[in-house]
């Protein structure tokens, strides 16, 4: 009876880490893990959010920031982004960044779901799927009934009934006022869903974001989680990363 914990965007915030994972996997009563990518980047702690992913031995798909500090050119990225990435590839040893290099851009979790970055589509593009026409061409790329994503670290729930793609907005309005929210998959229908951010949420909430999937009931449940934000902060400010990364986490933006 696998009860998935699936997590993204931990971007080296191991106080919202250690607080999603104890909540997973000690009070919700997750028996599999499942990881989106952007595991390091604008955090103070890549080496031990990437330490603890990888003891967990779980599926994980790579994102830009794990591509982006495994190799490549950062001249065209934006002056934040660039010099937290070039103070996380300083803090990483050669054999973690292979790892980081070597992960897949997509994969197919036990015939149950698809697991994601960015979106379908395009995968090594990581476009920004921000409404339902964006989602259109990804759901065309979908082979699986579900597929769950990351990237824009905004929690969203996309469906396509075959013909169009819509968006489930009032699920998203309840997770904002309640902190919680579950959905029933319906059968016939594919769902392209965007898990949020445990690490740098950005829709004006601090509170770190995951979701549960119990492949048996078929239901995606959101839940966010009030964490240490201003030990993060000092953490950020005490490695010498941009003051603007500390301001972020607090604004949930
Ligand atoms: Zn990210």
């Amino acid at each position: 009876m696998p009860r998935f914990a699936v997590i993204s965007d931990i971007h080296a915030n191991l106080h919202a880490l250690c607080t999603v994972m104890e909540d997973a996997l000690q009070r919700q009563g997750c028996t599999e893990v499942v990881c989106l990518g952007d595991v390091v980047g604008y955090n103070a702690y890549p080496r031990e959010c990437l330490d603890y992913i990888r003891s967990l031995g779980c599926p994980v798909v790579k994102g830009n920031h794990d591509a982006d500090v495994s190799g490549g050119d950062l001249t065209r990225m934006n002056p934040v982004a660039r010099r937290a990435i070039e103070w996380t590839r300083e803090q990483l040893g050669e054999e973690e960044r292979v790892w980081l290099a070597r992960l897949p851009y997509q994969r197919l979790e036990r015939s149950l779901f698809t697991l994601v970055h960015s979106c379908l589509d395009q995968p090594m593009a990581w476009n920004y799927i921000m409404n339902a026409n964006d989602a259109t061409a990804s759901f065309r790329r979908q082979f699986s009934s579900l597929c769950f994503h990351g990237h824009t670290h905004v929690p969203r729930v996309f469906i396509y009934d075959g013909m169009r793609a819509s968006e489930d907005a009032e699920a998203m309005d309840i997770l904002r006022q309640e902190g919680e929210v579950s959905l029933s998959l319906a059968d016939g229908y594919k769902y392209f869903i965007n898990v949020g951010s445990v690490g740098q949420p950005r829709d004006g909430d601090s509170r770190a974001c995951y979701v549960i999937f119990d492949s048996d009931a078929r239901v995606v449940t959101f839940r966010r989680l009030v964490y240490d934000v201003a030990s993060a902060q000092q953490a950020i400010l005490a490695a010498d990363l941009p003051e603007a990364l500390a301001e972020r986490l607090g604004r949930g933006c």
